[in-house]
């Protein structure tokens, strides 16, 4: 289905990034992995998409820092010779109530979660431009749509994306470049392993189909967004929660 791709994806080291840049792999993309801290974890992410037979590429990057973004584009570039798939996943969490949050945990957040996602939009619309196509996936969240106590920083931040993805839609739509945004309800990845037993069992009741998402159940939505199946469809936010928000 990707046959000849060049995807990016940011924090692609573990968890639903990771899942993704596997799943872009089997469908035969070539893959940077942006990764913050955790080298050993991207050089297995890596590893794992060469055993795909699809080739690698891992770039250190905080994409909270325009610099260290346009290096990063310009490395996938100057390697691949192209960029055809940005998946915006990197994310992180600060949570406190609003009355209690730092204005450092507000900054932290919105500084990776959003102002990091206008970044990398930024650097690779203009090589998608050169290319008269590209596919652009936010990885947002359901709480962006309906709110969460305790997430003021996060649930702006991923409200935020969805405006960020409609704006961008219809401003790069001339140029072949879709951008739609993937709004997980709740998954299994380390960012919810800290959570315990019983605040687990009170997101699976809230979830129709009666289980947590896994990492996978998101890349395969991003793959199919990223294919040419889904080149008619653009600025729309899909809800990958097991049938939690349906509004
Ligand atoms: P995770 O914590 O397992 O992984 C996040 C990744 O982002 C890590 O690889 C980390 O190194 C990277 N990262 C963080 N800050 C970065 C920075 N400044 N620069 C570059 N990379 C950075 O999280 P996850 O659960 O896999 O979540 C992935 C995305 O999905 C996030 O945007 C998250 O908000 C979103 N999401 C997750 C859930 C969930 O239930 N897990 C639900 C809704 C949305």
């Amino acid at each position: 289905m990707l046959n000849g791709k060049v995807a990016i994806v940011t924090g692609g080291s573990r968890g639903i990034g990771r899942a993704v840049s596997l799943a872009l792999a089997k469908a035969g993309a070539d893959v940077a992995i942006i990764y913050a801290g955790n080298k050993e974890a991207a050089e297995d992410t890596a590893s794992a998409v060469r055993d795909e037979g699809q080739k690698a590429l891992v770039i250190r990057a905080d994409i909270s820092q325009a610099a260290d973004v346009d290096a990063a584009v310009k490395e996938v570039v100057s390697e691949f010779g192209r960029v055809d798939i940005l998946v915006n996943n990197a994310g992180i969490t600060r949570d406190n109530l609003i009355l209690r949050m730092k204005e450092e945990d507000w900054d932290q957040v919105l500084n990776t979660n959003l102002k990091g996602v206008f970044f990398c939009t930024k650097a690779v619309t203009r090589p998608m431009m050169k290319q008269r196509g590209g596919r652009i996936i936010n990885v947002s969240s359901v709480v962006g749509l309906v709110g969460n106590p305790g997430q003021a920083n996060y649930t702006a931040a991923k409200a935020g994306v969805l405006g960020l993805t409609k704006t961008t839609a219809k401003e790069l739509a001339s140029r072949g470049i879709t951008v739609n945004a993937v709004a997980p309800g709740f998954i299994e990845t380390d960012m919810t392993a800290e959570l315990g037993e019983d605040v687990r069992e009170g997101m699976t009741s809230q979830i129709p189909l009666a289980r947590l998402g896994k990492p996978e159940d998101i890349a395969h939505v991003v793959v199919f967004l990223a294919s040419d199946q889904a080149g008619y469809i653009t600025g729309q936010t899909l809800n990958v929660d097991g049938g939690m928000v349906t509004a």
